[in-house]
């Protein structure tokens, strides 16, 4: 068993380090308040890499892999958490045409969003349906060679920001009744709807998509018709979960960080309160659940660089992060006192920030209950 990074991995983590470090501050405030993301950031990021860095290099990209975007993620996360949340899902759209798209789609597709010209946005929630994807109400209906679709799509990552969008509709009954579709931007009947007002990750765009009689050629489709939920699923399993998981580990460096800073600065009775040992301990369950976190990504990230089979590790690495990010963050709180809840202090953002990702890629019981049947499973009777 290796735990070493190869040497372009190191490298490319000193890069994104070096970009999150000097790009991003100059622009959170900002964000914060308006919600919006700041766009210019996106040529700039697809020179580092991190918009293109699971994209095949024949359609543009860097082709490191998922071990490599989770150190993408990480890194930009560690600064501002927003910036993975909108760089994951852009990697979702990137991952779903990869897998299910055509030649042609690729070619269109691929090559400006690896280099950040364009947003990806992958839209498969809708408001009747969340975590009951099969009830989800948005349709499409065949008519001659155009799919005709009704309905609309809530909490979407880069709703606003992208030139197309990948979304999911009915197309029939059951499981085998979503199927998966490319609309581009300014097609009639394909309209923004809100935008969403959010306490956490403020700088990454969520929001609405509405479908008023939206005339699709069935040369749209992603994947062939029926194929929805498998294109659905997978990319969210695959890329938005280890993606969220990413995003919840920068939340929990980041945390890590302040704590360890603010408890060494912060002088009591003649001393910092990193010499009590209440904080200690505090700090010892922080750090100690950055680690188990850092070690559940690594390993679902290399078996997804494997082609293995991971879903199970993709839900536990994903609402493990998560949570952890939340429960650090709180306790990171309590070690800043009444400084924690003030807006000057980058914790209470932190703690907001991950509280975001919980719902994001799917609950936490959504994800338990795959994992309680995968430990089930050996002892079935
Ligand atoms: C910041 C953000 C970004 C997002 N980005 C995207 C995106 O880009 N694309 C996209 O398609 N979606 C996106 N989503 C939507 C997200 O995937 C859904 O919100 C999530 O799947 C949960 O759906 P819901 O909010 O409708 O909750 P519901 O499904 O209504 O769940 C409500 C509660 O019921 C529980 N519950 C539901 N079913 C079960 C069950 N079977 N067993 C036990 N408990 C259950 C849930 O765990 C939860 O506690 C985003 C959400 C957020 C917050």
């Amino acid at each position: 068993m290796e735990f070493a990074f190869t040497e372009r991995e190191e490298m490319l983590r000193k890069a994104v380090r070096e970009f999150a470090e000097s790009e991003i501050p100059p622009k959170m405030e900002k964000m914060e308040e308006t919600g919006e993301f700041p766009v210019e950031l996106m040529k700039p990021m697809a020179q580092v890499g991190i918009t293109g860095i699971i994209t095949p290099p024949e359609f543009g990209g860097v082709g490191m892999g998922y071990l490599a975007r989770n150190i993408v993620l990480e890194e930009l996360g560690r600064v501002c958490a927003a910036f993975p949340m909108s760089m994951q899902v852009h990697h979702m759209a990137c991952a779903a045409l990869s897998d299910f798209g055509t030649d042609e789609q690729k070619k269109k597709y691929l090559p400006p969003l690896a280099a950040g010209e364009t947003f990806g946005t992958v839209g498969v929630t809708d408001p009747a349906g969340g975590s009951d994807v099969i009830g989800m109400k948005c349709t499409a209906e065949l008519k001659g060679d155009t799919y005709i679709i009704n309905g609309r799509k809530c909490f979407i990552t880069n709703s606003h920001l992208s030139d197309f969008w990948i979304m999911v509709a009915k197309t029939g009954e059951g499981a085998k009744g979503l199927s998966a579709f490319i609309i581009d931007k300014g097609t009639p009947g394909a309209k923004l709807g809100r935008k969403e007002n959010k306490f956490g990750l403020r700088g990454a765009n969520t929001g609405e998509w509405v479908f008023d009689n939206c005339e699709v050629p069935k040369k749209n489709l992603l994947g062939a018709e029926g194929q929805g939920l498998t294109v659905g699923l997978k990319t969210i399993s695959e890329t938005g979960r280890t993606g969220m998981a990413a995003v919840g580990l920068g939340i929990l460096q980041a945390v890590y960080e302040e704590a360890a800073k603010f408890a060494n600065e912060r002088v009591l009775y003649g001393k910092p309160i990193a010499t009590l040992q209440a904080i200690q301990f505090h700090m010892a369950e922080i750090y100690t659940q950055l680690d188990i976190c850092r070690l559940l990504n690594y390993r679902v990230n290399w078996m997804k660089d494997q082609n293995m089979r991971c879903d199970t590790e993709t839900s536990m690495a994903k609402y493990y992060t998560c949570n952890a990010a939340v429960e650090a963050a709180k306790k990171a709180i309590e070690i800043h006192g009444s400084y924690g809840i003030m807006r000057e202090y980058a914790i209470q953002r932190l703690f907001r920030d991950a509280m975001v990702t919980v719902p994001a890629g799917g609950t936490a019981e959504i994800a338990k209950a795959g994992i309680g049947r995968t430990a089930l499973a050996p002892f079935k009777k």
